[in-house]
């Protein structure tokens, strides 16, 4: 602690459409600020069926696959990088578990107690591990400034 060496870190964090719909996103990015993160990058946008497939492809064969989907694509999200130190670990453990029934009783103070429903309709995501992190952040933001138009993701590559 107090290592001045110690370094910054990214995640991918995104509103979905619950969460948007609901308005919760002021209240959330509050919460973000107020955490000590600093949110580089954000674009609003409507996700499309195959940008959620191949976004949540990990999940393509489980059973919730297809309603994940329609409850991706059913309103926009609020896509956005965080950096802080331990930025995926920390912004994990803020949205609380996949399950906001659950986050409810275990972890009250969670975002995904806050707004979240059930185990789909859980009003935020968060990447779950650097790996992923890299993944997610380069999945929706490929080029610095270029490739991104709002509402439209930037898919002409693999
Ligand atoms: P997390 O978002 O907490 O990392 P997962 O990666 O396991 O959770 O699942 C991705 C998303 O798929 C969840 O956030 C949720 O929207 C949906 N999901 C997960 N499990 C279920 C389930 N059992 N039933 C319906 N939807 C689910
Ligand atoms: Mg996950």
């Amino acid at each position: 602690s107090g290592d001045g060496s110690i370094e910054k870190e990214k995640t991918l964090a995104m509103i979905k459409p619950d969460g948007l719909f609901g308005s919760y996103t002021n209240a959330i990015k509050e919460i973000i600020l107020d955490s000590g993160f600093s949110i580089c990058k954000e674009m609003t946008i409507h996700l499309d069926e195959d940008t959620v497939k191949s976004f949540y492809a990990v999940h393509s064969s489980k059973s919730f696959f297809p309603s994940l989907v329609n409850y991706m694509t059913s309103g926009p999200v609020l896509i956005m990088v965080l950096e802080k130190v331990n930025a995926v670990a920390d912004w994990r453990a803020m949205i609380g578990p996949t399950d906001a029934r659950k986050a409810k009783v275990t972890h009250p103070n969670s975002i995904r107690a806050m707004c979240g429903l059930d185990s789909q309709t859980n009003c935020v995501h968060g990447s779950d591990s650097s790996e992923s992190a890299a993944r997610e952040i380069s999945f929706f933001f490929k080029e610095a400034s270029s490739g991104i138009v709002e509402g439209t993701h930037a898919s002409e590559e693999e």
